[in-house]
Protein backbone atom coordinates (compact mmCIF):
# COMPACT_ATOMS: atom_id res chain seq x y z
CA UNK A 1 0.00 0.00 0.00
CA UNK A 2 1.20 3.34 -1.05
CA UNK A 3 1.83 6.88 1.18
CA UNK A 4 0.40 10.08 1.19
CA UNK A 5 1.70 13.37 2.32
CA UNK A 6 -1.49 16.07 2.86
CA UNK A 7 0.87 18.72 4.78
CA UNK A 8 3.72 20.44 2.90
CA UNK A 9 4.75 23.71 2.41
CA UNK A 10 6.22 25.00 -0.69
CA UNK A 11 8.47 28.36 -1.49
CA UNK A 12 5.05 30.47 -2.16
CA UNK A 13 5.05 30.30 1.42
CA UNK A 14 7.91 29.89 4.05
CA UNK A 15 8.70 26.25 2.47
CA UNK A 16 12.06 26.36 0.73
CA UNK A 17 11.61 24.35 -2.19
CA UNK A 18 9.27 25.37 -5.10
CA UNK A 19 6.28 23.34 -5.92
CA UNK A 20 7.51 21.30 -8.73
CA UNK A 21 10.82 20.24 -6.80
CA UNK A 22 8.89 19.37 -3.74
CA UNK A 23 6.79 16.73 -6.28
CA UNK A 24 9.55 15.42 -7.55
CA UNK A 25 10.79 14.10 -3.66
CA UNK A 26 7.16 13.03 -3.51
CA UNK A 27 7.64 10.89 -6.34
CA UNK A 28 10.61 9.75 -5.38
CA UNK A 29 9.87 9.02 -1.95
CA UNK A 30 6.49 6.88 -3.23
CA UNK A 31 3.90 9.03 -2.35
CA UNK A 32 0.82 8.75 -4.67
CA UNK A 33 -1.21 11.35 -3.73
CA UNK A 34 -0.63 14.94 -1.78
CA UNK A 35 -1.69 18.19 -0.89
CA UNK A 36 0.29 21.46 -1.03
CA UNK A 37 -0.65 23.25 2.37
CA UNK A 38 0.52 26.42 2.06
CA UNK A 39 0.38 29.34 4.69
CA UNK A 40 -2.33 31.89 3.53
CA UNK A 41 -1.64 31.50 -0.04
CA UNK A 42 -3.05 29.39 -3.36
CA UNK A 43 -0.34 30.61 -5.34
CA UNK A 44 1.51 27.07 -5.72
CA UNK A 45 -1.66 25.08 -6.59
CA UNK A 46 -1.47 25.70 -10.36
CA UNK A 47 2.29 24.68 -10.63
CA UNK A 48 1.88 21.27 -8.66
CA UNK A 49 -1.60 20.02 -10.10
CA UNK A 50 0.65 20.55 -13.77
CA UNK A 51 3.78 18.73 -12.19
CA UNK A 52 1.35 16.14 -10.56
CA UNK A 53 -0.48 15.45 -13.69
CA UNK A 54 2.86 14.82 -15.33
CA UNK A 55 4.44 12.33 -13.11
CA UNK A 56 1.39 10.51 -11.68
CA UNK A 57 0.87 11.75 -8.49
CA UNK A 58 -2.33 13.50 -7.06
CA UNK A 59 -2.83 16.92 -5.91
CA UNK A 60 -5.03 18.12 -3.60
CA UNK A 61 -5.35 21.69 -3.46
CA UNK A 62 -4.95 22.78 0.12
CA UNK A 63 -4.39 25.40 2.74
CA UNK A 64 -2.90 25.93 6.20
CA UNK A 65 -4.40 29.09 8.40
CA UNK A 66 -3.27 29.81 11.31
CA UNK A 67 -5.86 30.62 13.92
CA UNK A 68 -5.42 32.10 17.85
CA UNK A 69 -7.73 29.79 20.92
CA UNK A 70 -6.10 31.14 24.14
CA UNK A 71 -2.87 31.10 24.65
CA UNK A 72 -2.13 28.99 21.79
CA UNK A 73 -2.11 29.33 17.72
CA UNK A 74 -4.26 26.62 16.90
CA UNK A 75 -3.37 25.35 12.55
CA UNK A 76 -6.75 24.96 10.45
CA UNK A 77 -5.64 22.98 7.08
CA UNK A 78 -8.24 22.81 4.49
CA UNK A 79 -8.70 20.46 2.13
CA UNK A 80 -10.26 19.58 -1.50
CA UNK A 81 -10.72 23.69 -1.66
CA UNK A 82 -12.31 25.71 -3.78
CA UNK A 83 -9.12 27.49 -4.23
CA UNK A 84 -10.07 29.74 -7.04
CA UNK A 85 -12.94 31.03 -4.97
CA UNK A 86 -13.11 34.51 -4.50
CA UNK A 87 -14.20 35.09 -1.35
CA UNK A 88 -11.36 32.85 -0.28
CA UNK A 89 -8.86 34.83 -2.50
CA UNK A 90 -9.77 38.50 -0.28
CA UNK A 91 -9.52 36.75 3.16
CA UNK A 92 -6.26 35.27 2.34
CA UNK A 93 -5.14 38.69 1.44
CA UNK A 94 -5.37 39.99 4.33
CA UNK A 95 -4.22 37.09 6.29
CA UNK A 96 -1.21 37.98 4.20
CA UNK A 97 -1.52 41.85 5.27
CA UNK A 98 -1.26 41.31 8.87
CA UNK A 99 2.00 39.60 8.40
CA UNK A 100 3.05 42.77 6.50
CA UNK A 101 1.85 44.57 9.19
CA UNK A 102 3.70 42.70 11.77
CA UNK A 103 7.21 41.51 9.84
CA UNK A 104 8.63 45.09 10.29
CA UNK A 105 7.70 45.02 14.12
CA UNK A 106 9.90 42.20 14.39
CA UNK A 107 12.73 43.51 12.24
CA UNK A 108 12.62 46.44 14.56
CA UNK A 109 12.82 44.65 17.22
CA UNK A 110 15.79 42.76 16.26
CA UNK A 111 17.51 46.24 14.97
CA UNK A 112 17.25 47.48 18.88
CA UNK A 113 18.95 44.02 19.63
CA UNK A 114 22.15 44.65 17.71
CA UNK A 115 21.27 42.65 14.71
CA UNK A 116 21.54 44.34 11.10
CA UNK A 117 19.07 43.07 8.95
CA UNK A 118 16.15 45.11 7.09
CA UNK A 119 12.31 43.75 6.09
CA UNK A 120 13.33 44.49 2.23
CA UNK A 121 16.27 41.54 2.51
CA UNK A 122 13.45 39.30 3.89
CA UNK A 123 11.21 39.87 1.24
CA UNK A 124 13.76 40.09 -1.94
CA UNK A 125 14.60 36.10 0.36
CA UNK A 126 11.28 35.30 0.50
CA UNK A 127 9.90 35.97 -2.95
CA UNK A 128 6.10 35.49 -1.96
CA UNK A 129 3.63 37.41 -0.21
CA UNK A 130 3.03 34.98 2.22
CA UNK A 131 5.75 36.23 4.20
CA UNK A 132 6.47 34.47 7.82
CA UNK A 133 9.20 34.21 10.56
CA UNK A 134 10.87 31.29 8.93
CA UNK A 135 11.78 33.80 6.31
CA UNK A 136 13.10 35.89 8.61
CA UNK A 137 14.64 33.39 10.60
CA UNK A 138 16.79 31.95 6.98
CA UNK A 139 17.83 35.87 6.59
CA UNK A 140 19.47 35.14 10.27
CA UNK A 141 21.14 32.22 9.45
CA UNK A 142 22.61 33.43 6.18
CA UNK A 143 24.38 36.27 8.58
CA UNK A 144 25.70 34.04 10.65
CA UNK A 145 23.67 35.33 13.55
CA UNK A 146 21.99 32.19 14.58
CA UNK A 147 23.42 28.68 13.31
CA UNK A 148 19.88 27.39 12.50
CA UNK A 149 16.39 28.08 12.27
CA UNK A 150 16.01 26.51 15.64
CA UNK A 151 18.12 29.02 16.77
CA UNK A 152 16.41 31.93 15.69
CA UNK A 153 13.15 30.45 16.69
CA UNK A 154 14.26 29.84 20.29
CA UNK A 155 16.20 33.44 20.74
CA UNK A 156 14.44 35.97 18.59
CA UNK A 157 10.97 34.30 17.26
CA UNK A 158 9.01 32.41 18.99
CA UNK A 159 6.43 33.16 21.94
CA UNK A 160 8.06 34.82 24.67
CA UNK A 161 11.67 34.99 22.87
CA UNK A 162 13.71 38.69 22.61
CA UNK A 163 11.90 39.87 18.83
CA UNK A 164 8.45 38.27 19.29
CA UNK A 165 5.52 40.30 18.14
CA UNK A 166 2.16 38.84 17.98
CA UNK A 167 -0.06 38.80 14.53
CA UNK A 168 -4.02 39.21 14.21
CA UNK A 169 -5.15 36.09 13.94
CA UNK A 170 -8.95 34.82 13.43
CA UNK A 171 -10.62 32.33 15.95
CA UNK A 172 -10.59 28.93 14.95
CA UNK A 173 -14.18 29.23 13.77
CA UNK A 174 -13.51 31.95 11.62
CA UNK A 175 -10.67 29.96 9.89
CA UNK A 176 -13.15 26.93 9.83
CA UNK A 177 -16.17 28.85 7.95
CA UNK A 178 -13.76 30.20 5.59
CA UNK A 179 -12.38 26.87 4.45
CA UNK A 180 -15.74 25.81 4.08
CA UNK A 181 -17.46 28.70 2.25
CA UNK A 182 -14.63 27.47 -0.39
CA UNK A 183 -15.91 24.23 -0.09
CA UNK A 184 -12.78 22.31 1.60
CA UNK A 185 -12.85 20.33 4.44
CA UNK A 186 -11.05 21.75 7.97
CA UNK A 187 -8.81 19.53 9.52
CA UNK A 188 -7.04 20.55 12.58
CA UNK A 189 -3.27 20.54 12.23
CA UNK A 190 -0.71 19.17 14.40
CA UNK A 191 -2.66 18.84 17.58
CA UNK A 192 0.09 18.31 20.26
CA UNK A 193 -0.21 22.41 19.57
CA UNK A 194 -3.60 22.66 21.56
CA UNK A 195 -1.50 22.21 24.80
CA UNK A 196 -3.98 20.44 26.86
CA UNK A 197 -4.76 17.03 28.42
CA UNK A 198 -6.71 14.02 26.27
CA UNK A 199 -9.86 15.32 27.91
CA UNK A 200 -9.20 18.70 26.79
CA UNK A 201 -8.40 18.41 23.36
CA UNK A 202 -11.36 16.00 23.22
CA UNK A 203 -14.47 18.73 24.16
CA UNK A 204 -12.42 21.32 21.74
CA UNK A 205 -12.84 18.86 19.25
CA UNK A 206 -16.01 18.08 20.19
CA UNK A 207 -16.50 22.30 20.24
CA UNK A 208 -14.92 22.98 16.89
CA UNK A 209 -16.68 20.29 15.02
CA UNK A 210 -20.22 22.22 15.71
CA UNK A 211 -18.23 25.33 14.10
CA UNK A 212 -17.82 22.86 11.28
CA UNK A 213 -14.59 21.21 11.73
CA UNK A 214 -14.08 17.77 9.89
CA UNK A 215 -10.66 15.84 10.64
CA UNK A 216 -7.92 16.11 12.97
CA UNK A 217 -4.05 15.24 12.10
CA UNK A 218 -3.80 12.21 13.49
CA UNK A 219 -0.60 10.79 11.43
CA UNK A 220 2.20 13.87 11.84
CA UNK A 221 6.47 13.70 11.62
CA UNK A 222 6.92 14.25 15.42
CA UNK A 223 4.24 12.35 17.09
CA UNK A 224 5.09 9.40 19.01
CA UNK A 225 3.15 6.17 18.32
CA UNK A 226 1.06 7.23 21.69
CA UNK A 227 0.19 10.41 20.37
CA UNK A 228 -1.07 9.06 17.20
CA UNK A 229 -2.69 6.21 19.23
CA UNK A 230 -4.30 8.96 21.59
CA UNK A 231 -5.55 11.57 18.56
CA UNK A 232 -6.67 8.41 16.48
CA UNK A 233 -9.01 7.18 19.45
CA UNK A 234 -10.31 11.16 19.72
CA UNK A 235 -11.35 11.07 15.90
CA UNK A 236 -13.04 8.04 16.59
CA UNK A 237 -14.70 9.22 19.12
CA UNK A 238 -15.80 12.34 17.45
CA UNK A 239 -16.67 10.81 14.10
CA UNK A 240 -14.11 13.11 12.31
CA UNK A 241 -11.88 12.39 9.20
CA UNK A 242 -8.41 11.17 10.06
CA UNK A 243 -5.48 12.60 8.26
CA UNK A 244 -1.82 12.95 7.89
CA UNK A 245 0.92 14.59 6.60
CA UNK A 246 5.14 15.34 7.14
CA UNK A 247 4.87 19.66 7.29
CA UNK A 248 7.80 19.57 5.07
CA UNK A 249 9.13 22.82 4.93
CA UNK A 250 12.72 21.76 3.68
CA UNK A 251 15.95 24.28 4.72
CA UNK A 252 13.55 25.58 8.20
CA UNK A 253 12.72 21.99 9.54
CA UNK A 254 15.76 19.95 7.99
CA UNK A 255 14.98 17.16 9.43
CA UNK A 256 11.64 16.26 7.73
CA UNK A 257 11.36 14.77 4.51
CA UNK A 258 8.71 14.49 2.10
CA UNK A 259 6.61 11.67 2.60
CA UNK A 260 8.05 10.28 5.61
CA UNK A 261 9.11 12.89 8.07
CA UNK A 262 11.59 11.94 10.53
CA UNK A 263 11.64 8.62 8.56
CA UNK A 264 8.96 6.30 10.42
CA UNK A 265 5.88 8.35 9.16
CA UNK A 266 3.89 6.68 6.78
CA UNK A 267 -0.31 7.85 6.12
CA UNK A 268 -1.82 5.50 4.25
CA UNK A 269 -3.22 5.95 1.14
CA UNK A 270 -6.80 4.56 2.59
CA UNK A 271 -7.15 7.87 4.32
CA UNK A 272 -7.57 9.61 0.79
CA UNK A 273 -11.23 8.53 0.03
CA UNK A 274 -13.17 8.89 2.75
CA UNK A 275 -12.18 12.51 2.66
CA UNK A 276 -12.62 13.08 -1.20
CA UNK A 277 -16.05 11.70 -0.32
CA UNK A 278 -16.32 14.35 2.24
CA UNK A 279 -15.35 17.05 0.32
CA UNK A 280 -17.94 15.31 -2.75
CA UNK A 281 -20.52 15.72 -0.83
CA UNK A 282 -20.24 19.52 -0.04
CA UNK A 283 -19.47 20.48 -3.37
P1 LIG B 1 4.45 32.69 11.16
O1 LIG B 1 3.60 32.01 10.11
O2 LIG B 1 5.22 33.81 10.65
O3 LIG B 1 3.68 32.98 12.42
O4 LIG B 1 5.56 31.61 11.57
C1 LIG B 1 5.14 30.40 12.12
C2 LIG B 1 5.69 29.24 11.32
O5 LIG B 1 7.06 29.07 11.67
C3 LIG B 1 5.05 27.91 11.68
O6 LIG B 1 3.93 27.65 10.88
C4 LIG B 1 6.13 26.91 11.41
O7 LIG B 1 6.14 26.62 10.03
C5 LIG B 1 7.40 27.69 11.70
N1 LIG B 1 7.99 27.44 13.01
C6 LIG B 1 7.45 27.63 14.23
N2 LIG B 1 8.31 27.31 15.21
C7 LIG B 1 9.45 26.92 14.59
C8 LIG B 1 10.73 26.46 15.04
N3 LIG B 1 11.02 26.35 16.34
N4 LIG B 1 11.65 26.16 14.08
C9 LIG B 1 11.37 26.26 12.78
N5 LIG B 1 10.20 26.69 12.30
C10 LIG B 1 9.25 27.00 13.18
ZN1 LIG C 1 5.34 26.96 7.88
FE1 LIG D 1 1.28 24.58 11.20
FE1 LIG E 1 2.48 23.53 8.21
Amino acid sequence: MSRIDLHLHTTHSDGSLPPAEVLALAQKAGVSALAITDHDIVAGIPEALETGARLGIEVIPGIEISSVYGENELHMLGYFLDWKDVGLSSRLAQLRASRHRRNPRIIEKLNHLGLDLSYEEVKILAGTESIGRPHIARVLMDRGYVQSAKEAFDRYLAKGAAAYVPRELPEPAEAIAWIRAARGIPVLAHPTWVNESEEGLLTLCDKLKAEGLGGIEVHYSTHKPQQTAQFLNIAQRLNLLVTGGSDFHGLTKPDIEVGVGRGNLKVPEKLLEPLRKAADHVS
